[in-house]
């Protein structure tokens, strides 16, 4: 399915956990087929965004679109059949299952039969050039496979829009690489709006177009890969982080 619609986009979110602001006055864009950034030290938000995106966390003030349609207050699996999906940092997946299990009990919670459930799983791994893992057990999946099983069980929502939470998180860097070509995939030839949270900065440059800095609950920065790597202020943020480290 390929996604030529609305953006998803956030404005003048915050957030606050009694009298902490996790987010502050933030409004960030994703657009179809491209992939985004957002960055930060660690604490800066990047979770809370993800999660104000997907419907995990209702912003305190602000609203999030898509499109002119507020979708703010719709709860988590409202906004994946409005094709948001995204991946958690922990796998979340059901570990007495094989992969293809994992990934048709999606498509039987979206209303498909089974047949077309395991039909649409066999098509998403093979797309993603690993059906191999059709038949492997999710309990002691490596690393790696287990991460690309996540993307590959929100691919079964044919989002519109995905978020991946630290996709790359423990890989070695041929496997971020790898990696980077399949998020790509995603954008380029699905038309998917992909947002890439990430520790992993240089993952983030080498494969978005568009990239958003937090820190301590506030954009402090966005633009290209120049304009991120030429930004004091970006690197203010991340020395000052490891000086608190
Ligand atoms: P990041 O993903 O950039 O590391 P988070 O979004 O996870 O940052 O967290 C931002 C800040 O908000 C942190 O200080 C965190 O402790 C705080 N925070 C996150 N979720 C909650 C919550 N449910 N209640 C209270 N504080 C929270």
């Amino acid at each position: 399915r390929v996604h030529n619609g609305p953006s998803l986009s956030a404005t003048g979110v915050t957030v606050a956990f009694g009298g902490f602001k996790a987010l502050t006055d933030v409004s960030l864009t994703i657009t179809p087929g491209a992939v985004h950034g957002l960055i930060g030290p660690n604490g800066a938000g990047k979770t809370t965004m993800v999660n104000v995106l997907t419907g995990f966390q209702a912003p305190t003030t602000g609203t999030v679109k898509l499109g002119e349609r507020n979708i703010g207050n719709l709860a988590a699996h409202a906004l994946r059949r409005e094709g948001v999906a995204r991946t958690f940092q922990a796998g979340r997946l059901f570990t007495g299952l094989d992969v293809l299990d994992n990934l048709a009990v999606t498509g039987v919670g979206l209303g498909h039969s089974r047949h077309a459930s395991e039909v649409e799983a066999l098509r998403i791994l093979d797309w993603m050039e690993v059906p191999h893992l059709a038949e492997k057990p999710a309990a002691g999946l490596p690393y790696t496979d287990e991460r690309r099983v996540g993307i590959a069980r929100a691919l079964m929502f044919a989002p519109a829009f995905l978020l991946l939470d630290e996709p790359a998180a423990g890989m070695s860097e041929t496997e971020a690489a790898d990696l980077a070509g399949l998020i790509r995939r995603v954008a380029e030839e699905l038309g998917t709006g992909v947002l890439l949270i990430e520790h992993n900065v240089e993952l983030v440059l080498s494969v978005t177009s568009h990239v958003y800095v937090l820190d301590a609950g506030q954009l402090i920065e966005e633009g290209n890969r120049a304009a991120i790597t030429a930004s004091q202020r970006v690197r203010d943020a991340y020395f000052g982080a490891d000086q608190e480290a």
